[in-house]
């Protein structure tokens, strides 16, 4: 089976705390009436919807999406159930699983169940990001617009991206068990940015 787990873009999808300016907007460029082509113009953040975040996001001149990271974004993933976690992923919730080295996480919580932004969204605490670095995961995954939420010096981001730990944010996840999957992320092949949108594939 494949399984698609990037949020769907379009106008009235969820965005980080709501926020106007970081909607995506769609303006028709030329269409049927008025020339040959149909075009459309796609301004948006790109944090919005699925996405990879580079260092540079959180950490001032570090690595961005010119770093080469697509070999640790193909491959095996194991699917988490989190969705027993209420506020934060802690080292406690991950101590019960069995992460190794180079695993790559995707965090199945409650964020999926809703397509509204969840101000208290579940995110991953920075003790649980300090262990998964300790483990040396080749990277993470989480169903919520931040891999974080409102921690302060964001410790989360820092921990995995100081070790180059890929972090994927806003995945969709609510039609997927928790097991193992090949995992498919592709994200935009943009120059020198923070983040880059992504279609994330998982085949069992
Ligand atoms: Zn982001």
């Amino acid at each position: 089976m494949i399984y698609d787990v990037s949020m769907l873009i379009h106008e009235d999808m969820q965005v980080y705390k709501n926020k106007e300016e970081k909607k995506p907007v769609f303006v028709n460029a030329s269409n049927h009436d008025n020339s040959s082509a149909y075009e459309t113009i796609l301004k948006f953040n790109l944090h919005t919807g699925t996405h990879v975040d580079y260092p540079l996001h959180m950490i001032k001149d570090g690595k961005t999406s010119d770093a080469e990271v697509l070999e640790k974004l193909m491959g095996t993933c194991k699917v988490l159930d989190m969705t027993a976690c209420h506020d934060a992923i802690s080292k406690s919730d991950l101590i019960k699983h069995e992460i190794k080295e180079n695993d790559f996480l995707l965090f199945k919580t409650q964020n999926s169940y809703s397509e509204n932004f969840i101000f208290d969204f579940i995110y991953l605490d920075r003790e649980g990001a300090k262990y998964l670095s300790d483990i040396k995961v080749r990277g993470v995954g989480i169903d919520g617009l931040g891999i974080e939420r409102n921690q302060k010096d964001h410790m989360t981001h820092k921990y995995l991206l100081e070790d180059d730990i890929v972090i994927i944010e806003g995945l969709r996840l609510a039609n997927v068990e928790a097991k193992n999957y090949h995992m498919t992320c592709l994200p935009l092949r943009i120059k020198g940015v923070e983040a880059s949108p992504a279609r994330v594939i998982l085949e069992d």
